[in-house]
C-alpha cells in the first residue's frame, strides 16, 4: 500500500516478487467514477511502468479529457512501486496503483492527482490527516427473470442488523474476502450483518488519507473478484431497495500535527472540538450541496439522503446539513479528536471525494468560519413531530447537486477546471438519461389518473 517517503530499489522489488512467484502486475488505475481499470503487464519491465507507465488510449477511460490523436492521446498509469503486492487470491500476480500521465505531465483529470494536490495543502502545514473508511455493500443476485435481488433469499428479518444467521450463511464469501484481506496487510477489526437484508459491512484500521483511498480501491476489487467466485454480486448501488436502508461509505477524519497533536482536539478539553475542528466541519457543511455531487455522484444517491421510512425503523443516512456530538442524525458526528463524514456513499469516486472533503474543510479554516453548537436532537424524530425548524436539506436531487458544484467556485478552482468539466458533463449526461425515463411507479400512479 502506498505510503510516504517509502523509497526502494526497484531491482530488488522485481527479485522479491519474483521469488514469491510473480510474473504480472495488475496495473490499476480509477476511472473518474472511481471504478478500477487497467492491464496485466509483466513484472521484468517494472522500471518501464514506473518511468513511463502502463500505455492506454486515454480516449477509452471514462472522464481523462484526452483528444483521439497526437502526443497527448495516450494514458500512461505511472506503478507507484511502494505500493506493490502480490494478491493472494490470484497467484503469480501483484497488483500496483498508478497515478495518471499525459504527455509527461500529472493529469489534471486524475482523481489521485487531485488527491495528491490537497494533500500537498496539508504537507504546507506539516499536518497528515487520516481516514478510516467504513465500506457498507449489499450481495446481489440475479433472479431467474433477469432481476436483481438479494442474495439470500433466507435473509429477510425486519430488523437484521447483526443477524448471525445471515451472516454465517456468507462464510464462503466473507471468510475468503477476510482471508485475502489480512493476507494484503488490512488490519481487520469487524464484520457485520448491516441494517438491510443482504448488507453488510467490514470495517478495517484508518490510514494516510492517499494510502486509505488506495486501499479502499483494492478493498472493491478483492470483493468484486471473490464474490463472483460465490456467484454473488457485491453491490455498491446505494439504495437498492426502497423500504431498507442504503449504503453509506462514511470517512472518520483526523488530522495530526508535526508533533503527532490531534489538531480537531481541543486542548482544554480533548473530548470537544478545537477551534480548527470547528472550523472544518463549518467548511464541509458550507460546500455540503456542492459535495453532494462528488461523494454521492448518482442518482440512486438521493435516494438514500432522504427522509425515508425504513423497516427497520430507520435508515441511518443524513438528510440535513448539521454537525452533532456523537449524533449519527446529522450529516457530521464529532467524536474525540475526529468526526465523521457521513455524506458519502460507495458509489463515489473515493479519490475525487475525499480531495474534495479536504478542500472544503482547509476553506472552512482558511476563512476561520464557526460552525456553531452542535445539535443535541435525534433529527429524524424532531422532523417527524413537525412544527421546529429543521436545518437545511442536502439536496434532493443529482440535479441539484449539480447545480450547486457548477455554482460553488472556490471548491471548483481546489478541484481544477480539467476534472470539474469532465465530471460535470459525464454526470449532466447521467442525470439527462435518467429524466428521460418513465419508472413503473410513474405509470402506475398517472396512466388511469386523470
Ligand atoms: N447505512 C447508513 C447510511 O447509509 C449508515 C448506518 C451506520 O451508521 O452504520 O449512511
Ligand atoms: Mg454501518
Amino acid at each position: 500500500m502506498a505510503h510516504r517517503g517509502s523509497g526502494m530499489n526497484l531491482d530488488a522489488r522485481v527479485q522479491s516478487l519474483h521469488d514469491q512467484g510473480v510474473h504480472t502486475v495488475l496495473a490499476q488505475f480509477v476511472d473518474i467514477h472511481g471504478v478500477a481499470k487497467g492491464k496485466w503487464v509483466p513484472l521484468g519491465r517494472l522500471r518501464d511502468w514506473v518511468e513511463v507507465g502502463a500505455g492506454f488510449a486515454g480516449p477509452s477511460i471514462w472522464g481523462t479529457g484526452l483528444p483521439r490523436h497526437g502526443p497527448r492521446s495516450e494514458y500512461h498509469g505511472r506503478v507507484q512501486p511502494e505500493s506493490l503486492q502480490a494478491l493472494p487470491f490470484m497467484p503469480g500476480f501483484a497488483h500496483a496503483v498508478c497515478d495518471g500521465y499525459a504527455g509527461g505531465e500529472p493529469l489534471s483529470t486524475c482523481s489521485r492527482q487531485l488527491l495528491k494536490t490537497q494533500r500537498a495543502r496539508l504537507d504546507e502545514r506539516g499536518w497528515t490527516l487520516s481516514v478510516g473508511i467504513e465500506p457498507e455493500f449489499f450481495l446481489l443476485s440475479r433472479s431467474p427473470q433477469g432481476g436483481w435481488q438479494p442474495a439470500d433469499s433466507l435473509d429477510r428479518l425486519e430488523k437484521p442488523s447483526y443477524d448471525l444467521k445471515s451472516l454465517n450463511r456468507q462464510a464462503a464469501f466473507l471468510g475468503a474476502f477476510r482471508q485475502a484481506l489480512a493476507a494484503l496487510g488490512f488490519d481487520w477489526e469487524q464484520i457485520d450483518h448491516e441494517d438491510a437484508c443482504g448488507q453488510f459491512e467490514v470495517n478495517y484500521r484508518h490510514d494516510e488519507a492517499l494510502a486509505a483511498a488506495d486501499r479502499y480501491v483494492l478493498f472493491k476489487m478483492v470483493a468484486h473478484t471473490l464474490a463472483e467466485r460465490e456467484g454473488l454480486v457485491f453491490s455498491c448501488m446505494p439504495k437498492p431497495y426502497p423500504d431498507m436502508p442504503g449504503s453509506g461509505l462514511h470517512f472518520h477524519i483526523s488530522l495530526a500535527d508535526a508533533d503527532g497533536r490531534a489538531v480537531f482536539s481541543d486542548p482544554a478539553d480533548p473530548a470537544r472540538l478545537s477551534a480548527d475542528g470547528q472550523a472544518f466541519v463549518a467548511g464541509l457543511l458550507d460546500h455540503g450541496d456542492a459535495l453532494s455531487a462528488l461523494c454521492a455522484p448518482t442518482v440512486n444517491s438521493y435516494r438514500r439522503l432522504a427522509l425515508a421510512r425504513s423497516r427497520s425503523g430507520t435508515t441511518w443516512a443524513p438528510v440535513w446539513k448539521a454537525h452533532g456530538e456523537n449524533n449519527r442524525t446529522c450529516l457530521v458526528r464529532t467524536l474525540p479528536g475526529r468526526i465523521e463524514w457521513r455524506l458519502p456513499d460507495p458509489s463515489c469516486n473515493v479519490y475525487a471525494a475525499m480531495a474534495a472533503t479536504l478542500a472544503a474543510g482547509l476553506d472552512g479554516m482558511d476563512r476561520g468560519l464557526n460552525a456553531g453548537p452542535g445539535c443535541v436532537d435525534d433529527l429524524y424524530e424532531r422532523a417527524a413531530a413537525g412544527g421546529q425548524p429543521m436545518p437545511p436539506r442536502l439536496p434532493r436531487d443529482l440535479a441539484a447537486a449539480l447545480d450547486a458544484l457548477e455554482g460553488d467556485r472556490a471548491l471548483r478552482a481546489q478541484l481544477g477546471p480539467d476534472f470539474c468539466e469532465q465530471f460535470l458533463a459525464i454526470k449532466w449526461r447521467e442525470w439527462d438519461a435518467y429524466a428521460g425515463s418513465v419508472s413503473d411507479w410513474e405509470l402506475e400512479r398517472y396512466a388511469a389518473a386523470f
